[in-house]
């Protein structure tokens, strides 16, 4: 084995990204990343029915997102190749011929019609279902001279006595009694190989020194174990991550919430914090910090600091982290994972996109502290592209404005007073923001006005909305036009 890791994640093509596996992925990947390793990914199609090539494009696609690269892969070639389990199945088929000649696996004749039978046997004496290992003691001989007649079998691997136990890097010491590991079947009747017998093989030929996965795989273990041993390979290193659990304290699934990787991606969560928030599952930088940068993960993970018990997954605070992120990102790199939305909610086009990027760049900036996902923009700005009388008042926002009886008065006289305002063509629009703010304060003060009297009113002319950015930016992004139609259709519709 060599002294770098290599790890691996093998990921089954048959659907979305479960936020388990993103998070499997990414425990691998910063293990390797931390170390000088090797992360590979090998897609694990051994279901031949549910696997597609669609799911497994989404799946590299969705790991990319996230910001995981690997190192082989089918996509990425490797010393290893192919990445694909069904690609490797002769290989497969050579190391099961090898375990039946030696002893370590045999041939099962048992008809699906017997194996049933014993099942309900078992299940009405309350036993364990298990094979009852009738074809183990047939003569080797006689086994194969019924092979070569034709007749169906199944490959059962030959668990011997005893226990198997092994040091697992997150759960300590792990002990399985043989009496509890069926002769379980390497080979279907069918010819195809199975998960445990296959992952194995090609763990071994990828020269995989650690392995990362859930702890549903735990009752694996043993069994894989027992296989690398009469394939005469070197067990690699195991550690299973704790199980992730919905608010409910139950497997995490859609009962509580999303659990795809898509899913989050479609809401617009930025990738950045979607897998700082994966870190967190099972896993912390000091106990403390809890916004860090994939560099301070990557120098600090190791794969014993994570818990055994099984992590908590907080949607809530899932949504603030999204925030966290959002709200000191690049105004350009909002816009640009942001543009999707504003498509899609038929604000702008592309083209518009491209066009307005000055004016976009500037009431994004204004809006990046209230948002925490790309999709929440849209609501933000869609003010924007209303008509003078067709800004749409948010029930919130016009019970503030009509709590003030003297609203209409006040925006008229406002609307007035603004119209010869000189800011309005001002070179510094912060500048002019600010000397507008003040002069409009001050102009509230000479009416014998509380603050909120005009603000209110006038928020909900301009906007719509119970809240926002500075009011005076906003005016003169608005423009002076557009600015005073609005406060001329609010004093209608507010009256
Ligand atoms: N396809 C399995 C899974 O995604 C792989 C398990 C393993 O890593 O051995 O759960």
């Amino acid at each position: 084995m060599t002294s770098k890791p290599r790890v691996r994640i093998a990921p089954s093509p048959t659907g979305a990204i479960h936020l388990g596996l993103a998070r499997t992925a990414l425990f691998n990947w910063a293990f390797a990343r931390g170390r000088e390793g090797t992360f590979i990914l090998r897609v694990e199609d051994t279901d031949r029915e549910r696997s597609t090539r669609a799911s497994e494009e989404a799946i590299l696609e969705g790991l990319a997102w996230l910001g995981l690269d690997w190192d082989e892969g089918p996509d990425a070639g490797g010393a290893f190749e192919p990445y694909r389990q069904s690609e490797r199945i002769e290989r497969h088929l050579e190391r099961a011929n090898e375990l039946l000649e030696a002893g370590f696996a045999y041939r099962c004749f048992c008809t699906p019609q017997r194996l049933e039978e014993l099942r309900e046997r078992q299940m009405q004496a309350k036993q364990t279902p298990a094979y009852d290992r009738t074809c183990r003691s047939l003569d080797p001989a006689e086994s194969a001279r019924r092979a070569e007649a034709g007749e169906p079998f199944v490959l059962r691997f030959a668990v011997p006595e005893g226990e198997t136990g092994f040091e697992d890097l997150v759960r300590g010491r792990v002990t399985f009694q043989h009496t509890e590991i069926d002769d379980w079947i390497m080979v279907r009747r069918d010819g195809n190989p199975t998960y445990n017998f296959v992952v194995v093989c090609d763990d071994v030929d990828m020269q995989i020194s650690h392995v990362f996965r859930g702890e549903e795989h735990l009752v694996n273990t043993p069994k894989q174990i027992l296989l690398y041993r009469a394939l005469g390979a070197e067990p690699p290193a195991f550690g299973h991550l704790p199980l992730m659990l919905g608010p409910d304290k139950k497997k995490l699934s859609k009962r509580s919430g999303d659990t795809s990787l898509e899913d989050y991606r479609g809401k617009g969560y930025p990738p950045e914090a979607v897998l700082n928030f994966l870190a967190l599952q099972g896993w912390a930088l000091d106990g403390e910090t809890e916004v860090f940068s994939v560099d301070q993960l990557l120098a600090k993970f190791d794969i014993k600091d994570v818990s055994k018990g099984g992590s908590i997954f907080d949607f809530d605070k899932f949504l603030w982290m999204a925030g966290e992120y959002v709200h000191v990102e690049d105004v350009d790199r909002i816009i640009e994972r942001s543009a999707p939305f504003l498509v899609e909610a038929g604000l702008m086009s592309r083209d518009e996109i491209e066009a307005r990027s000055d004016w976009l760049r500037t009431v994004v900036g204004m809006e990046r502290e209230r948002i925490r996902l790309y999709s929440d923009l849209p609501g933000r700005i869609a003010h924007y592209f209303a008509a003078s009388d067709g800004v749409t008042y948010q029930p919130k926002a016009e019970k503030g404005a009509r709590k003030h009886d003297t609203r209409t008065d006040t925006l008229a006289s406002f609307r007035a007073w603004l119209a010869e305002r000189p800011e309005w063509t001002g070179a510094d629009p912060a500048e002019s923001a600010r000397t507008l703010g003040e002069a409009a304060k001050a102009w509230v003060g000479e009416q014998g006005l509380k603050i909120p009297a005009l603000f209110q009113p006038l928020r909900c002319a301009l906007t719509g909305m119970p809240g926002g950015p500075d009011l005076f930016e906003t005016l003169l992004v608005l423009g002076r036009e557009s600015a005073l139609e609005r406060i001329e259709a609010g004093i209608e519709r507010l009256a």
